[in-house]
Order: structure tokens, then C-alpha cells, then sequence
């Protein structure tokens, strides 16, 4: 199918795009890397009468490490996230959980905020905000908000992020030193979106013992969820197998989600369980190494 009829408004500010959005209200949409909006349009599910086309807006395709935090912007593509030596170093779970999204060809094309706005609740991005509590900055014409994954993530495929806002940038807290990530994730066919996919960060102190742990689950819920019984579990700990063990068996009741044709809403929790423990095995060997 092809998309309906629609008006095409190429811009090349923030301040033009969100004149934009301003004239034409709730029947514009951004177009970004167009790798969701475009199918969208073509089965009908999405109907913008306007297009603005943010791609020539380079002053938010950006990375810039700043205080202990990396900031990037939301037009950057995704392929820049997966090479680019600062995101490697500063935060290499983000450049690792890129790698997992859809082929090299939509990665090229698609965009950081883009992924973060259409809330896709097994989307890679949207699952390393949610562990990093990463900041997100949206603009309008009257102001500028910063706001966390909590106040972002709504539910499926649902962000709070009105018609006349733009994401500008996105905002992550630098890797403390002695740390180290897991991200693993079920997909049935390489490319596919998750069914489940896990992502830890575990911090290591000098005598071994685990000063910070996050832990977060996406596809077992309306949006990505920290586990917060699992976290307090390891904080303080050695990390022992016994200990990840513990932290990984307290998942599958913190999680909401649903069955569907890639899995039952029982096969999703067992999952996430496995994918947690090996995440974190992998998390606290590259801590404990980088001490
Ligand atoms: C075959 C295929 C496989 C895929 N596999 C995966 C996968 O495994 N994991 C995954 O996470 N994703 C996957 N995707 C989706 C991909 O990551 C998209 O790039 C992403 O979801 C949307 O980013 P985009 O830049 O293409 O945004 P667009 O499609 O252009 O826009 C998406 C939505 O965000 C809005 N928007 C975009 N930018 C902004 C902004 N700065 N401010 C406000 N609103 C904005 C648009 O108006 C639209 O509503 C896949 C896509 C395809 C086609």
C-alpha cells in the first residue's frame, strides 16, 4: 500500500520545525529517519496530513561529552551511535545495545529519538534510557523540558511528548569508572525486535564488592522496567553466583507482561530470568576485570 495523500515541509532549524509544528498542529508529524513513521503511513495506521522533515537539522546531530555526561543529539542515526569512539568509550552498553537494532540499513537511517518517541516497547533504545535514567530534553517554541524515562515512557508504543515539542537531545550519565555492562536479548530471527532482552550495569568498588547495580527488562510490559528488588539484592554484595542467581530468580514476578504469537506471557518471564543472569555474569566479570 501506499501512504495517504500528505504535505511535505523540509526544514532545516529546530526553531523552523517547531514553527511547523505550531502552523499545522496536530496534523504534522516529524519525520526523522522515517524506519517506523513510513511503514506506518503505508498500512494506513498513521494518517499525518503534514510531514516535517527534520533530516537537514544538523544542529541536533551531535556528540558531546560534557561534566560526566554524554549528550547526544535526537537526529543523530543510530549507525553513528554503534561507531563513534566517545559513545564506545563513555557509554559502551548504548553502543552495544545499537548493535541489536534491525539491519545495518535501518540503523543508517534511523534515529535516536526517533526510536525513543515512537516508544516501542521492545525497542534497544528505549531499554538503555530506562537503565541509565538517561535525561531527555524536548523543546517547544515557548520552552525547553527535561524530563527522565519515568516521566517519558507512557505505555505501548505511547511517549508524552505533545504534538508541538520536539526531542532535541538525549543525555546519558558517563560509565563510573570500575564498571561494566550485559546486554543480552532473545529475537527469533537476527534483526527481528526482542521478544526480551536484558541490560545491567554493575559497578565494582577496590575489594570486589558491587557498590551499584541497575537492571532493566524490556518485552515483558506495556514499556521497559528497572528491577528494583533485583538491584537491592546485589548493591553491597560480592556478587557471588549464588547472589546473581538470587537477583536474576526475583524477575519474573516484578514483570507485566502479555502473550503473544512470539511467546506466552509464562515463556517471556522464564526468559527474562535467563537473559538477566547471563547480563549480569557478563556485567560483573567486566567490572571485576577493571579494577
Ligand atoms: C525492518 C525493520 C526492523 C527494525 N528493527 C528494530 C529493532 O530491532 N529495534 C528497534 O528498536 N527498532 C527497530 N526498527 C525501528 C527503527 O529503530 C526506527 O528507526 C525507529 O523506531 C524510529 O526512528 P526514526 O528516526 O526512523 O523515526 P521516524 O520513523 O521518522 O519517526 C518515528 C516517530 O517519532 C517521531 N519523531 C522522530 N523524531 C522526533 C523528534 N526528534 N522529536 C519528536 N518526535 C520525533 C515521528 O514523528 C514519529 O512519530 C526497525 C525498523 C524496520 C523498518
Amino acid at each position: 500500500m501506499k501512504p495517504a495523500a500528505f504535505k511535505y515541509v523540509r526544514v532545516d532549524s529546530v526553531e523552523a520545525a517547531l514553527s511547523a509544528l505550531e502552523q499545522y498542529g496536530s496534523d504534522a508529524k516529524i519525520l526523522a529517519g522515517g524506519q517506523s513513521l513510513v511503514p506506518m503511513m503505508n498500512f494506513r495506521i498513521a494518517q499525518p496530513s503534514v510531514l516535517v522533515d527534520i533530516n537537514p537539522v544538523n544542529e541536533i546531530d551531535f556528540i558531546r561529552a560534557e561534566n560526566g555526561w554524554l549528550c547526544i543529539g535526537a537526529r543523530t542515526r543510530q549507525t553513528t551511535l554503534e561507531k563513534n569512539p566517545d559513545v564506545n568509550q563513555k557509554c559502551p552498553l548504548l553502543a552495544a545495545a545499537v548493535k541489536w537494532i534491525g539491519h545495518p540499513q535501518i540503523r543508517n537511517r534511523g534515529t535516536l529519538g526517533g526510536s525513543l518517541v515512537h516508544g516501542d516497547p521492545t525497542a534497544e533504545l528505549a531499554l538503555v534510557a530506562t537503565l541509565l535514567d538517561a535525561r531527555l530534553v524536548i523543546r517547544s517554541t515557548a520552552k525547553s523540558r527535561t524530563v527522565g524515562p519515568a516521566d517519558f515512557f507512557d505505555g505501548f508504543m505511547s511517549t508524552r511528548i505533545t504534538e508541538t515539542e520536539i526531542l532535541t537531545e538525549v543525555r546519558y550519565p558517563a560509565a563510573p569508572p570500575g564498571s561494566g555492562y550485559g546486554f543480552h536479548e532473545l529475537c527469533i530471527r537476527q534483526g527481528d525486535f526482542a521478544v526480551v532482552a536484558a541490560a545491567v550495569q554493575f559497578t565494582a568498588d577496590d575489594v570486589g564488592l558491587c557498590t551499584e547495580a541497575r537492571v532493566a527488562v524490556s518485552g515483558a510490559g506495556p514499556k521497559p522496567l528497572r528491577i528494583p528488588a533485583a538491584e537491592k539484592i546485589l548493591a553491597g554484595s560480592d556478587a557471588s553466583a549464588a547472589v546473581l542467581d538470587a537477583a536474576a530468580a526475583c524477575v519474573p514476578a516484578e514483570l507485566q507482561p502479555m502473550s503473544d504469537l512470539k511467546g506466552s506471557e509464562a515463556y517471556r518471564r522464564e526468559m527474562a530470568r535467563i537473559f538477566v543472569r547471563r547480563a549480569l555474569a557478563d556485567a560483573w566479570s567486566m567490572a571485576r576485570e577493571k579494577r
